[in-house]
């Protein structure tokens, strides 16, 4: 892959194909491969490429990895065979839990690519979904403390945060009690365990929230977050511990956890926009400037009393259901093609073979 990337900068090749063609004979005596290798690398090696011209990224593939589309390998009784050097293939069975066994029965999912680490095997799912009509919507609040629904639904986010502090501390500690080992704290100073707990528990939130929907046939409304960090910028009122508590805090994960759940089961996702969400009255539509972030509970002219979040969350429901009320824009790729007379948008899900999945 690494010498793929270097061909494709070294002579400025603009395209995934032309990549392709430049590498595949090349790449095929080189390393004494199977037609679908070099295939493969240039796609992978092509997204790399991409990302570091777009974002300026490392143009390196660091982890050693190989993706297969799912015409190259076959799965049969849980062994999953690829084509390795000429004549030869690859065996590999896999290990896996209940969950994953359910979605490798499941015959209405289609498979797709296959991706291989050191350590883990993704397989790519996808399914045609019909995207239903939903009975009535919800709109989502989300704050760093908790996650509200417009019908009054309240989960408890504080979680997310009390692992960040909890680990923050931890590393604190560490740092000075082994200040001068650079190589332990180079070790130890890895958040994947901590970001591996909060992910699961941003899954078994998303998980709450689209299984309630279902059942209650609700279409869900969240906020656009972009620029939560800019707001929460120094200098802008908030002190250090929220800036840092704001910083940590993946709402966006949550979100796309969300969105994707959903999609999954045909739940329709839509993005309003996050502007004065909490300080707009929703009965009478007053919007009080002076509202301030610790107030947790106001009282408008026309003598509502508002809870800031639910009244944000209410607010964010009908924006996405009243559209003059502001911009709504469908889920990344979902319901605007579903109103063209195209009913079944395809969904991907990882089925990882981890422990703990969802
Ligand atoms: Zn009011």
């Amino acid at each position: 892959m690494n010498d793929a990337i270097r061909i494709c900068l070294k002579e400025d090749v603009k395209g995934r194909l032309t990549l392709r063609n430049r590498i595949y004979k090349e790449f095929k005596e080189r390393y004494d491969a199977v037609s679908c290798f070099p295939y493969s690398v240039a796609e992978v090696a092509w997204s790399i490429v991409k990302k570091h011209r777009r974002w300026q990224r490392r143009p390196v593939a660091r982890k050693l990895m190989l993706k297969m589309d799912s015409a190259s390998y076959s799965l049969n009784y849980g062994i999953i065979s690829l084509p390795f050097k000429k004549g030869g293939r690859l065996l590999v069975p896999l290990q896996y839990g209940d969950y994953q066994s359910s979605i490798l029965m499941d015959e209405t999912l289609k498979r797709g690519s296959v991706t291989m680490t050191n350590t883990t095997i993704f397989i790519a799912f996808s399914k045609e979904i019909e995207v239903a009509s939903p009975l009535k919507r919800v709109g989502i609040d989300l704050n760093e403390k908790s996650l509200v629904e417009s019908d009054g639904t309240k989960l408890d986010l504080s979680k997310a945060a009390r692992l960040h502090t909890e680990y923050g501390i931890r590393r604190r500690d560490f740092f000075a009690r082994h200040h001068e080992d650079w190589k332990v704290n180079q070790k130890f100073a890895s958040s994947r365990r901590e970001k591996e707990r909060v992910r699961q528990f941003l899954h078994k939130v998303a998980k709450q929230i689209v299984q309630k929907a279902k059942k209650n046939r609700e279409g869900i409304i969240l906020e656009e977050l972009r620029g939560i960090r800019y707001k929460s910028r120094r200098g802008n009122g908030d002190g250090p511990d929220r800036r840092r508590r704001i910083a940590l805090w993946p709402f966006r994960q949550l979100q796309n956890y969300i969105e994707y759940r959903a999609r999954w089961e045909g739940i329709p996702v839509e993005y309003v926009s996050a502007s004065w969400t909490s300080r707009t009255c929703h009965v009478c539509g007053f919007v009080n400037e002076k509202l301030k972030i610790t107030d947790r509970e106001w009282l408008c002219p026309c003598g509502a009393i508002l809870d800031r979040d639910l009244n944000a969350a209410i607010n964010v429901e009908r924006r996405g259901t009243i559209p003059c009320l502001g911009e709504v824009r469908p889920g990344a790729q979902g319901t605007d093609e579903a109103v063209k007379g195209n009913p079944t948008t395809p969904v991907i899900l990882r089925a990882e073979a981890l422990k703990g999945s969802p």
